[in-house]
């Protein structure tokens, strides 16, 4: 049995699907290039709440609010 276009057609979804992860967690800090990072707040009045982190810290400190 030859291999079906049905296997190289999901082997394309899962393609695409990373391809959309990657865009969506490519968040890249714009003072030193490096990945951003999900984070919470663990000290301060607003702890629980997210934000984006250099993952380059703390050589970056570097943060984003998430939208
Ligand atoms: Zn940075």
């Amino acid at each position: 049995m030859p291999i079906g276009d049905d296997r190289n057609d999901r082997e394309h979804v899962k393609y695409v699907q990373n391809v959309i992860k990657e865009k969506e967690s490519t968040n890249l800090c714009p003072k030193c290039g490096s990945k951003l990072v999900l984070r919470v707040v663990k000290q301060s009045v607003n702890e629980g709440n997210e934000f984006y982190g250099c993952s380059n810290y703390p050589k970056c400190r570097y943060t984003a609010t998430v939208i």
